[in-house]
Formats: structure tokens, sequence, C-alpha cells
């Protein structure tokens, strides 16, 4: 499959090179779980166009939701107007996510979702006089975004540290939870974060994490207790508690939000990604009221943010469809059947000599390598097995979308462990 040209010339693909871009395949359409290139090949996806189509492709429902918008507006500014798809998207998003969270600032992707809520914190405290409470503590094995504070709470070495190194804010880095997901719990695991914030409580804002799975940093799972711990800690130390739930929201990890695993409510919450159901880029931060009154009782009375596309009525409108759809779709019965053929399917893998582990937690699989994989040859043989699957450095893993079928589903992690044994 040759790449086009005029792609290969001067389109610059994520975190690829202009001077020697590895091949990418021209997608002619997709519909359901499948992706048609142009060249006639079909491929079963197992990315959900990272964690964010967990409906499939060109859905019908998702489909009319969009047109019937479009034919009302596709776009409206949300500065002093407001339409229907943003209030009722909000009046069912509270229904769905911890109870606490009361406002919602809908924002244009999950990076800045994610700017948003630091800055909701620094000016949190900004309100109350602290003026030294800016800064943010976090654990390694983090993603968090590819914007400038967003990428300045990933892990320093996945997240590039070393080629922004000083123009990037210094944050504090805590080890990333040594308890994994299925471990027996063992209070040590809290330490490091303990005494990093016993230590500088006084100049930190909020402690943000991805709750129980770590994904672009390592797609590591772990333990539940590790967040009870955490808020607890924050509680103590006067801390917000900030959750980037952007890549577990929507049902991913088996729980529709990976805190629920613990019981766990943050006071700030990022979501994207499946919020829309993988159609358009749109995400939310959402606060509780006593943040959003004490920012908006401070200097200078207003949350100072407000993006271009903010509340954008198109995206709205198919998140409030893509979130119905979930709930029709009973997310929880798919997510748990696709876990269990994960985790039966995927097992032999354990005993290949190239790989170091496999977990599986919802419609999540991941197959951790020894070695980092060379991606444009792993990439062409996923393709010739009839598969999308896209590893990073040692880690081979699928999110299919939640409507995969069982015959479906083998044939993605049949292609899986035939590629894997073959590295
Ligand atoms: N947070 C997490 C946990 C993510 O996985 C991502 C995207 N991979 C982001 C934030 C950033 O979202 P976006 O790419 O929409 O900016």
């Amino acid at each position: 499959m040759k790449t086009n040209n005029f792609d290969r010339e001067h389109l610059w693909h994520p975190y690829t090179s202009a001077l020697n871009p590895i091949p990418t395949y021209e997608v002619e359409r997709a519909d359901g779980v499948y992706i048609q290139l142009k060249n006639g090949k079909k491929l079963i996806d197992g990315m959900s166009s990272w964690w964010a189509a967990v409906h499939g492709y060109n859905h019908p429902v998702l489909n009319r939701a969009a047109q019937k918008q479009l034919s009302k507006m596709s776009h409206i500014m949300f500065g002093g107007l407001t339409h229907s798809p943003a209030i009722e998207l909000g009046e069912k998003l509270l229904t769905l996510v911890p109870e606490k969270l009361q406002k919602i600032f809908y924002c244009d992707s999950g990076s800045v979702a994610v700017e948003v809520a630091l800055k909701m914190a620094v000016q949190y405290w900004y309100a109350q006089g602290k003026n030294e409470k800016t800064n943010f503590v976090t654990i390694r094995s983090g993603y968090h975004g590819d914007t400038w504070n967003a990428m300045s709470v990933c892990d320093p070495v996945t997240g590039m540290h070393s080629i922004f190194g000083n123009s990037l804010p210094h944050r504090y880095f805590v080890p990333s939870p040594s308890c994994r997901f299925y471990d027996d719990w063992d209070e040590n695991c809290i330490v490091p974060l303990k005494e990093c914030i016993k230590a500088h409580h006084e100049n930190i804002a909020a402690l943000i994490l991805e709750p129980i799975v770590q994904g672009a940093g390592g797609m590591r799972f772990y333990h539940p207790q590790y967040l009870k711990a955490a808020k607890k800690l924050c509680e103590e130390y006067h801390l917000l508690l900030i959750f980037d739930e952007i890549a577990t929201g929507f049902g991913r990890t088996g729980k529709l939000f990976a805190c629920e695993h613990a019981n766990v409510s943050p006071d700030i919450m990022c979501i994207g990604k499946a919020l829309t159901g993988g159609y358009l880029t749109m995400a939310a931060a959402l606060s509780t009221n006593h943040v959003a009154d004490v920012i908006s009782s401070g200097f200078p009375g207003v949350f100072m943010h407000g993006p271009t596309f903010m509340g954008n009525p198109l995206a709205c409108a198919i998140s409030l469809s893509s979130v119905n759809l979930l709930l029709e779709n009973n997310w929880e019965m798919q997510v748990k059947s696709i876990e269990a053929q994960l985790k039966e399917d995927l097992s032999p893998a354990k005993e290949y000599s190239q790989v170091a582990d496999v977990r599986v937690l919802g419609a999540i699989g991941v197959i951790e390598m020894r070695e980092v994989v060379d991606m444009s040859k792993i990439q062409c043989q996923f393709v010739e097995h009839g598969v999308w699957v896209r590893p990073f450095g040692k880690l081979v893993y699928i999110m299919p979308p939640y409507i995969i079928n069982p015959d479906q589903l083998t044939r993605l992690t049949s292609a899986l462990l035939s590629v894997v044994s073959k590295q």
C-alpha cells in the first residue's frame, strides 16, 4: 500500500517524522467495527479511534442526531447565548457523573479540558488569597494531553520533558502506584505521595490523576485503594483532586467512570473522547458547586476561560445521542463480555518469550512486550491480518468499539497473538 503523495509531502501526522514518515493508509469509509481502506481492504477496528468511537462508525442514530442539529445550527457562540443541546446534554451528564459534580465547563478537546481543570484549581486558591498554591503533583506514567500545562503533568520520560526541558513548568512527580489493580492493597504504596504532599502542600493547588487506568503513559492498571488514600491526603493537606477521565470515562474500564471502582469523587473531573461517540472533538471539565462558587466569589469574579467553540451545539447534540445510546445498548453487558473474552483469548500470550505481561480491564486488552516494537513493521503486519491496531513503545493494546461481536473480537485477538508471536 503506497501512501498518498500529497499526504506524505504536506500533511503532518501525530508523532511522525516529516522526513521519513511511516506509511499511512487511506481510509475510504468506516461502518460499525470496520475500517474500509481505499485499496479495498477491510480492517476490524481495535482502537476505537483512540478510545472515542465506542459505538463504531457511521452509526445511524448518531448520524440522525447530527443531521437534525445541522438543520438548525452547527455552531453559535456560548458567550451570552445558550441552547437546548448544551442544556439537555448537561442534564443527562449530571445524572451519570459523581453527584457532587454540578458545574459543567464545555471545551473543545481533552487537552483543553485538562488546561481548564488546572486553571480552575489555581483560580480556586487565588480567590482565597493563597497565591502561592500554583503547582501540581501527579504520578509517573501519566498522560494528560499535548498542550503546555497538560504536557507538564505527563510522565517526564514518555511525556517529552527532556525535549521541552526548562520551557515546561516543573511539577511534583511521585512514582506510579506500585500496587496493581488485581494485587492486594499495600499501604506502602501511598507513602511517596504522602511524603511529597506533606513536604510541598503549601504551593500545590491540586493532585491530578487518571483514575485506575493510566493510558498513553504506560497502560497501567492500579489499585482502587490508592484513590481513596489520595483523596484523604488531599482533604488533609488542602489540595484539590482532579480526575482525568478523558480515556477511562463512559464505560471503558467496566464502570461508567473509573473513579467508581474506588467510590471516590473528585473536586474536578475531565471528560472527552467517547463523549461524542468519537464523532467530533468535544470535552468538558466538571466541578463541584463549592469550587465554582469560590472561584466566582474572588477576584475577578469570573472563571477566566472561554474557547470559541465552547458548547458547540452540533457536538452537544451528538454527545447527548451517544450517551443515550450507551445506556440503551447496555454498555455494562457489552464491556463485561468483551472483558471476559479478552481475558480468555489473550492469556496464551503470557507464555510467549517476547511478552513481559498481559493484562485486561473492562474493554481494554494490553500485551506488554519485553522490547520496543518496530512500528512500521508491526503496523503492516496488523493490516495484512485485516485488523487495525496501533501499538506504542512496548505496548500492543486494543480497546475495541463496544458493539464488536464475539466473532469479530476473535479475529482481532487471533491477529494480535499471531503478530506478537512473530516479533
Ligand atoms: N487525557 C487523557 C487521559 C488522554 O488519554 C488524552 C488523549 N489521549 C488526553 C487527556 C488529551 O485529549 P485530546 O487528545 O482530546 O486533547
